[in-house]
């Protein structure tokens, strides 16, 4: 047995490499699935979804506000995406577009590749040439169909296929040449990349975990304040993913589900506690998006596109600042906080590069509300006027 099999066992975690979940009753319904199939899954699933609440966890106990996972198929389904968009960008490279700087360089060392036999290497081609040819000019987080894919697959992470031959629970009623594809990728993934997949989720998991045990509760209960919205009563689901997309994580709504990228340089050490919160806020801050349109309504301004983003970042990282300050060295060039810990927004230069206008107005107008000095609404108002 191995340390990191010992350490699963102590922390009630299954071994590694074995997939985590199943919950039918959270499942969307956009991807089409027979009403035979549904009901079987529902008959079979029943007695589970009601005693358990599988997830990978990080501890003792399961920590508050986030449920963590790490979920075969969809980490599957992000590497082939991430494959995908390499061979698609090299294909049509926009000479007039600045790089992407914030474009994490992610390797696995020596190239798994390099190990394929002829049949897996065929196998795995024929699966990267469909996502190129299907997804790879489609947006994981705005695509529906993206969309909808990875939350069915995150369903299903417990299954050994997707087409139900093992297990007829397992019909996840995928496009069936799709199902062939991802069963035919599935034993080259499990193969080559999966255990050094699962094994960074699982440490990403486990290094943030005590943060959110500690002090999840406090920081959701203060942004929830802030946003003056209730913060959602059941656990967000977090699926860790080797990869994710170009940001190194999303937050997809309806059912609020967050994807992050365990592998992500950006999303280390205790940025991964900002990032989780981040992400989080996606799912509360829409009262921030409202007032900003009332307000320029009012006033027949243009509304400004990335502005609640920007006052998202900027609350986020002031609430998490405090609570890391401690531990963290400053890394910033750019003219931010000193004292410890900088925000994501500084450290990737996201004001510098196109929010400086934001950055001044929030730290005018809506710092003196984090304050509690002037009113949710007031803020907003002097914001817009400022504009
Ligand atoms: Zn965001």
């Amino acid at each position: 047995m191995t340390a990191c099999a010992n350490l699963a066992s102590r922390l009630h975690l299954p071994p590694l490499g074995l997939p985590a979940t199943i919950n039918p009753f959270s499942m969307r319904n956009r991807i089409p699935l027979s009403p035979a199939a549904l009901l079987l899954a529902l008959a079979v699933f029943a007695p589970v979804g009601l005693s358990a609440h599988p997830q990978v966890d990080s501890g003792y106990a399961p920590v508050p506000i986030f449920e963590f996972h790490s979920g075969f198929w969809l980490n599957l389904h992000h590497t082939l995406y991430h494959e995908a968009r390499k061979q698609h960008d090299a294909a049509a490279p926009q000479p007039n577009l600045p790089a992407k700087s914030g474009k994490p360089a992610l390797r696995n060392s020596p190239d798994p590749a390099s190990a394929f036999t002829p049949s897996e290497r065929q196998a795995w081609n024929d699966a990267v040439a469909y996502y190129a040819a299907n997804f790879a000019d489609k947006d994981l987080l705005f695509a529906n169909e993206l969309v909808d894919l990875k939350n069915l697959l995150g369903e299903f992470e417990d299954c050994a296929d997707l087409s139900g031959t093992r297990q007829k629970f397992c019909n996840a009623g995928l496009d069936p040449q799709l199902t062939r594809i991802l069963e035919a990728a599935a034993p080259v993934y499990r193969a080559h990349f999966w255990p050094d997949h699962d094994r960074a989720n699982r440490r990403w998991i486990l290094s943030v975990s005590p943060l959110v045990r500690e002090q999840g509760l406090g920081i959701s209960q203060r942004l929830a304040d802030i946003y003056e919205t209730p913060w959602p009563k059941r656990r967000i689901r977090v699926d860790v993913s080797a990869y994710a997309n170009w940001a190194g994580a999303y937050t997809t709504v309806d059912p609020l589900r967050v994807t992050i990228s365990s592998l992500d340089p950006r999303n280390q050490g205790n940025a991964a506690l900002e990032i989780l919160f981040h992400e989080a806020s996606h799912g509360i801050a829409q009262p921030v998006e409202a007032a900003i349109i009332r307000e320029c309504r009012q006033r027949d301004k243009p509304i400004p596109r990335d502005l609640w983003h920007a006052l998202v970042f900027y609350t986020t990282g002031e609430v998490i600042k405090p609570i890391v300050a401690s531990g963290a060295p400053a890394q910033s060039q750019s003219p931010a906080p000193s004292d410890g810990y900088t925000p994501y927004a500084f450290r990737e230069g996201l004001y510098q590069r196109k929010w400086e206008q934001y950055l001044e107005l929030l730290r005018r107008f809506w710092q003196p509300y984090l304050d509690g000095k002037v009113t949710f609404d007031d803020a907003i108002a002097h914001i817009v006027s400022a504009l």
